[in-house]
């Protein structure tokens, strides 16, 4: 069913995804007076909505990840940001040279310029068990499901941010947090790994790879662990399993060629430009050094501006200071 006949979709930029970097977008959109739609589909906040407590987000020493989030949707609202809940399907230049959107609830929004900012979703172990036990002990949002696991002893998979903040986040809860991975050292930042090592509730097991998710029961019984150096194959008794081993980003709603490296990230240039004229790509599913809330704020402001450039030099924006 389609109701753009009832409905103006026609935007000057639509934004794709309500995490940090769409609503900074959104924000920046807001004050360049372009007539902007964030599509979200869930609630605004990204992965700020899956983590308990921010603490590099320079100005707030510490926040809950929810609260910045709330804060950041309702900056982006004050300044006119528009936000609707659906899922993007597909984002496609057209032949005319605008794009088209759309969605899971049948819209086609249309704008000479989109802002990709749908992030990423967490990467599978593709192990037996994984799908199986999804849900009922298998998780990727500590957040979400860590108070579930209260005095047990859970495991976390991964050696990067994720994992061991995550990790050190599953403590308040689990009596013991096993962090299982595939090296002999961590790829986590410093002050990360220092506090998992200060944690006494926490072991992490190296060189180990998961092989399999056992299950017994409703839930998890075990991971099967293979050992990366002698092939040993041992058993680790665990009720919970959290996956945290990086993101692979959503790319994929973009239809026709565009640049991107071998793992899906969108290649931009210094302007957050993809080599598709009219789309733009900001925070973690963009190529670049490293994903934190103030690279993807900045990568939305970037794009933001660029696009309220782009347009500019099209005089033939909808928004109010088009005349
Ligand atoms: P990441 O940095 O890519 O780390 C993924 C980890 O999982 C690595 O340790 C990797 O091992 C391991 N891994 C990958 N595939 C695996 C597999 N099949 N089996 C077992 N282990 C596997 O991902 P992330 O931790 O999700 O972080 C993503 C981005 O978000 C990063 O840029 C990170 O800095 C950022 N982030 C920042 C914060 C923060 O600063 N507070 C918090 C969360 C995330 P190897 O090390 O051997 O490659």
């Amino acid at each position: 069913m389609t109701n753009e006949n009832k409905e103006n979709l026609d935007y000057d930029v639509i934004i794709v995804g309500a995490g940090p970097a769409g609503l900074c977008a959104g924000l920046y959109a807001g004050r360049g007076m372009l007539k902007a739609v964030i599509i979200e589909r869930g609630l605004p906040g990204g992965e700020l909505l899956n983590t308990e407590r921010i603490e590099d987000f320079i100005g707030f020493e510490s926040i809950l990840g929810r609260d910045l989030a709330q804060k950041m949707t309702d900056h982006a609202k004050k300044f006119g940001a528009q936000i609707v809940t659906d899922t993007v399907y597909t984002i496609e230049k057209l032949n005319g040279g605008d794009f088209e959107v759309t969605t899971a609830l049948g819209k086609k929004y249309h704008a000479p310029a989109v802002i990709l900012t749908a992030g990423g979703t967490p990467v599978k172990l593709n192990v037996p068990g994984e799908k199986e036990l999804a849900g009922k002990g298998v998780s990727y949002c500590a957040v979400c499901d860590g108070a579930f696991f209260r005095d047990e002893t859970i495991a976390v998979v991964g050696g990067g941010d994720a994992a061991a903040e995550e990790a050190d986040y599953l403590t308040k809860y689990a009596a013991k947090v096993y962090i299982v991975h595939r090296r002999d050292e961590l790829r986590a930042s410093q002050i990360l790994q220092n506090r998992v090592f200060s944690n006494p509730k926490i072991e992490v097991i190296w060189n180990k790879v998961v092989e399999a998710i056992e299950g017994e029961g409703p839930g998890v019984s075990g991971l099967r662990l293979k050992d990366t150096l002698n092939g040993d194959i041992s058993t680790l008794p665990v009720t919970g399993v959290f996956v945290f081993i990086g993101f692979r980003p959503n790319s994929d709603l973009i239809k026709g060629h565009f640049d991107h490296d071998e793992q899906g990230y969108v290649k931009t240039d210094w302007q957050m430009r993809t080599s598709i004229e009219g789309l733009w790509a900001a925070g973690d599913l963009r190529v670049q050094l490293t994903r934190q809330i103030t690279t993807a704020v900045g990568d939305g402001t970037t794009a933001a501006i660029s696009v309220e450039k782009f347009l500019s030099e099209r005089k033939d924006r909808v928004g109010t200071s088009a005349a």
